[in-house]
């Protein structure tokens, strides 16, 4: 791969022919049609916030470098930017008159209306392009390790460069699509920002099982992604159909595990409704995200709840009363070794050698407080189990 540094090219250089195209958030080409501003591996537009766009303008006006932008040159002598869409961008719509920035009396000020010197400090900046020639292979390699400036791309940004093609274009044009009209919906299983591919990575991850690069490797000259889309959207309608209403807890759920672990099983949805709304009204429940497979998994699992513990100030004093009954009686203070037959049937164990347990059950309407406590020396606690 060869590398070329370019000092002389200006910000009016690569406004030449700007066109930003407003509807999908994009800038797209610039230098006189001889750069693509954002090719399909590239982000979307995600400086048009009103302070990074901003803040960019404003690195030009005081003569700041822009820092370093990388070009691809293609086969056909076109230019892809590989790092700096985001600058590109911010700079092309200003200079467009797409925003204003305030200027230090905090009036907006849009490009036309700057004075002519301010104008001209802005196109003429110059910037600093590495343009680099190469193998596909390469320069994708290349890309995962130069140091990117602005908002470090994520993971999944990274692997949609690496394994850029039609299957990662269709799968933008789904899951990284704001304007889809599912994706509401959707964002109410899945947490994460659409522009930042985060939907499109639970997707990855769902249908893969976790093995988001070898399935995106497999997948890469796929024309389409109907498996992707198909099983994304059998784990949501599996989901909403189960469980038929809606909770914020249920928002980023690892769903497509609990879809391959439960979803042979039958339910009642009405059923499975009224319990996680008694799970939620029950103040012992500190986990309520585990709730959803508390009751897929027939309720059997209360680690999943985090339920409340005793107070230590309330074990104590269950230890205090239930040892001195004990020594009273001359039997154990663990009332299930006192009816056993061994050496313990006696045993006076010390408090931290014992621990609290719920006498009915937790997960039986048993309640966390003291008129349910009683303690078991470790060994039978352990052997009871179930809270
Ligand atoms: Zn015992």
């Amino acid at each position: 791969m060869t590398t070329t540094l370019l000092t002389d090219l200006t910000v009016a250089d690569i406004c030449d022919g700007f066109i930003y195209n407003e509807l999908e958030g994009k800038g797209l080409f610039g230098w006189g049609g001889k750069l693509v501003i954002q090719p399909e591996y590239q982000r979307n537009y995600i400086y048009a916030d009103g302070k990074r766009d901003v803040a960019v303008v404003e690195s030009l006006l005081k003569g700041y470098p822009l820092g370093l932008i990388y070009f691809v040159k293609t086969e056909d002598g076109h230019y892809e930017v590989l790092d700096g869409q985001q600058r590109i961008t911010s700079f092309g719509r200003y200079v467009r008159g797409k925003f204003a920035v305030s200027d230090a009396h905090g009036v907006p000020q849009y490009f036309s209306a700057l004075a002519a010197d301010l104008q001209r400090r802005i196109i003429d900046a110059k910037l600093t392009v590495y343009v680099c020639e190469g193998g596909e292979s390469e320069i994708r390699e290349w890309f995962k390790t130069i140091n990117i400036a602005g908002i470090p791309l994520n993971e999944q940004e990274l692997l949609n460069a690496i394994h850029s093609g039609p299957f990662v274009t269709k799968a933008k044009e789904t899951f990284s699509n704001s304007a889809n009209v599912q994706m509401q919906k959707w964002k109410a299983y899945v947490k994460g920002n659409e522009k930042r591919q985060e939907i499109l990575r639970t997707a990855l991850e769902w249908v893969s099982k976790g093995h988001v690069e070898e399935y995106m490797s497999a997948h890469r000259h796929d024309a389409d992604i109907a498996e992707l889309r198909t099983y994304f959207e059998t784990v949501i309608d599996w989901a909403d159909g189960v469980f038929p209403g809606m909770y914020d807890e249920m928002c980023g759920l690892e769903w497509g595990r609990l879809y391959e672990t439960y979803h042979a099983n039958a339910y009642d949805p009405e059923a499975v409704w009224a319990r996680v709304k008694a799970l939620y009204a029950d103040e012992f429940v500190r986990n309520r995200r585990g709730i959803f497979e508390y009751v897929l998994g027939g309720e059997k699992d209360t680690r999943l709840l985090d339920v409340r513990v005793f107070d230590p100030k309330e074990t104590k004093a269950v230890y205090a009363k239930q040892t001195a009954d004990a020594e009273k009686k001359g039997v154990s203070n663990c009332p299930l070794c006192a009816v056993g037959h061994d050496a313990n049937a006696t045993r006076i164990w010390k408090f931290n050698e014992m621990d609290a347990d719920h006498v009915t059950p937790w997960s039986k309407g048993g309640a966390t407080d003291i008129s349910n406590c009683q303690m078991l020396c470790k060994t039978h606690n352990r052997a009871k189990g179930n809270r």
